[in-house]
């Protein structure tokens, strides 16, 4: 098993799908006619503030919130349990939003009489949540008026960062980079003097979770400047104009604040390639604001404003935002090494109390493939695991646990497997743990169990000891042989195979197409198989080749963990055994249990090796 995971950056507006009905409730009379839009557009007006004022009424049978906008009146159905988002929206957006009750008439009550007589339960039931918002809202909308809250300033309001340089670890090799964007902001005199030109658009860029946006709080909170967030996704599925409004708004207000960093996560979001199509009418206007904002920030050179954009994705925005004179320097910001884990292992255990067992060292090699977000969620989870343990310190058990758990899903000891079943995923889980700890070229395995974990019936967990960026072929099939080992001891110990492997399989699968399509490892090498296919050339005989080629490569593979599972059947029974009576098993119990490990000289050249 390996352990990448990220944490989902969750695109909250547009996250509600809210489908709507046809609006059967006609325009009052002499209004203009009101037009009918999907619920969930009107809710994102109302917390977007866009909106200048909203009603919420009840009409025969059902609900309907009317959202006056740029003088147009929209309207939109509302059942009567969502009646306290439309509440919700409306405070977000500090719009006025007036109730009227419907008041229980021979016409709204008929649907729910039953056996002739009058239901006040079946009535409350339908109309209780309104009459309640009722007051709710009158309360607020007068708080809110006595505090003048203005549509739109809530969002354009800057924080005072006090994140420094020394919050980000291990960047070292940008940190010339941004540190010099915050010495323009601090001291703009100085780089007009020299005639240097401030840069106006930096683009961070990397795989999520690796520090972008604490950067950029770090670029503002270094420079002792006012820091304007907002985010890609914040535009997105907006109505007319809104975003092209909103984009205005936020640069109009981080100038009179000036000097200033406005920082855009996910930029992508506004600024992908132009497909010309009319739905994305919108995302294109506002990508055009944008621009226009950003050449026309030329105002005044004394006090600069510096846009920060991050996206994980370069390589899809439009060529006009990446041009010279807008967003024309790019800072990648990479996954951390070994050295660089450590160093972020550090800032987030600085105020945590760690035992001097624990060696962030080992931590920092264990981890290989995480970001900065994934480790902080690490540390926070071993304080977890340390205080669950009723321990006073933090020790390298629970990193490992915490690990573990980030990766599998907490272990769920509740759930009760039958005698057979617990033995099968005993043999199943040693099967691979045996065969991983006799492939040299294996990573450790730190821990087997047959505690459910997860959708697991048992985890055996192998962790890195140091960052690899090249796989060897040898590398490769040992990893596949471990991953075939579960299936390959079911059918040795019990004639039999079952649906746990289903997973091992699949990744197997993975595994060898890609060793025998993308990195011509397949075996036997022909002539042929060291040149990869390219997909469009005659797709089928090339797709074909590279199927038969990774049959091969797994058969092989599970061939050579079953003669490792014959030729150490002692091993794997005992370990077994142990596995069943002790449930997990740690990689000190495996060392014991089966002795010195085959040593390996990785990438040693051959005239050395013999
Ligand atoms: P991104 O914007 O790249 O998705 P974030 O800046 O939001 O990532 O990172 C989330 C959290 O992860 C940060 O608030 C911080 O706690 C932690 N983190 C990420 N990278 C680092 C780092 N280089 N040094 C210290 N903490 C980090
Ligand atoms: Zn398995």
């Amino acid at each position: 098993m390996r352990i990448r995971y990220h944490v989902a950056a969750l695109a909250l507006m547009g996250a509600l799908t809210v489908s709507s009905v046809a609006v059967a409730a006609g325009p009052p009379p002499g209004a203009a006619p009101a037009i009918g839009a999907p619920l969930s557009t009107l809710l994102s007006r109302l917390a977007d503030g866009h909106a200048s004022s909203a009603a919420l009424a009840g009409t025969s049978g059902a609900l309907t919130l009317r959202v006056t906008d740029a003088g147009r009146v929209y309207v939109a159905p509302v059942l009567a349990e969502l009646s306290g988002q439309v509440l919700s929206a409306a405070q977000t957006g500090h719009v006025p939003l007036s109730v009227t009750p419907p008041a229980p008439t021979a016409a709204t009550v008929r649907p729910y009489l039953s056996g002739g007589g009058f239901s006040l339960g079946v009535w409350l039931q339908t109309w209780g949540p309104l009459i309640l918002l009722t007051g709710l809202v009158g309360v607020s909308a007068a708080a809110l008026r006595m505090a003048g809250g203005g549509r739109f300033r809530h969002r354009v309001r800057p924080v005072v960062s006090d994140t420094k340089f020394d919050d980000v670890a291990g960047i070292d090799e940008i940190r010339d980079d941004v540190a010099e964007i915050s010495h323009v902001l601090a001291k703009p005199a100085v780089y007009r003097a020299l005639g240097a030109t401030v840069p106006k658009g930096v683009i961070l860029h990397g795989p999520p979770g690796t520090g972008k946006t604490l950067l950029a709080k770090a670029v503002a909170g270094e420079a002792g400047v006012p820091f304007f967030s907002v985010s890609g996704s914040e535009f997105v599925e907006v109505y007319a104009g809104l975003g092209s409004k909103r984009i205005r708004a936020l640069f109009a207000a981080a100038r009179k604040a000036a000097p200033a960093v406005i920082y855009i996560d996910e930029i992508d979001a506004i600024g992908g390639r132009r497909t010309g199509h009319a739905s994305s009418g919108e995302r294109e206007q506002t990508l055009d604001q944008l621009l226009s904002e950003i050449d026309g920030f030329r105002t005044d050179p004394a006090k600069p404003v510096v846009v920060l954009a991050s996206t994980n994705r370069i390589d899809d925005l439009d060529p006009a935002l990446v041009r010279s004179g807008r967003f024309d320097r790019k800072i990648a910001v990479g996954l951390p090494d070994r050295r660089a884990r450590r160093e972020i292992l550090d800032v987030h255990l600085r105020t945590r109390p760690v035992s001097k067992r624990a060696d962030p060292d080992r931590v920092a090699a264990m981890t290989a493939g995480l970001a900065g977000a994934d480790l902080a969620a690490l540390c926070n989870e071993a304080s977890f695991e340390a205080a669950r343990a009723g321990d006073t310190q933090i020790d390298i058990g629970h990193f490992r646990k915490a690990l573990l758990r980030l990766a599998g899903g907490p272990e769920r000891r509740s759930r009760v497997l039958s005698r057979e079943e617990r033995r099968l995923v005993a043999y199943h889980e040693m099967g691979h743990a045996l065969v991983g700890y006799m492939s040299p070229s294996c990573d450790p395995v730190e821990r087997v169990t047959v505690i459910p974990q997860g959708h697991a019936l048992g985890v055996t967990v192998a962790l890195p000891t140091e960052d690899r960026f090249l796989a060897t072929r040898t590398e490769c099939m040992e990893r596949l042989r471990m991953m075939l080992a579960g299936r390959a001891a079911e059918e040795l110990v019990f004639g039999e195979c079952t649906s746990g492997a289903g997973d091992d399989l699949k990744r197997a699968a993975v595994l060898a197409r890609h060793m025998a399509g993308d990195l011509a490892m397949a075996e036997p090498r022909t002539d042929e198989s060291l040149m990869v296919a390219l997909p469009q050339a005659d797709g089928d005989q090339s797709a074909h080749d590279v199927e038969t080629a990774a049959q091969i490569l797994v058969r092989t593979a599970f061939e050579r963990a079953m003669d490792m599972l014959v030729c150490h059947r002692d091993l794997l029974e005992n370990g077994a055994a142990m596995l069943l009576e002790h449930e997990a098993l740690e990689s000190e119990d495996l060392a014991t249990l089966f002795g010195p490990r085959p040593g390996v000289s990785r990438l040693a050249p051959v005239s050395e090796n013999a």
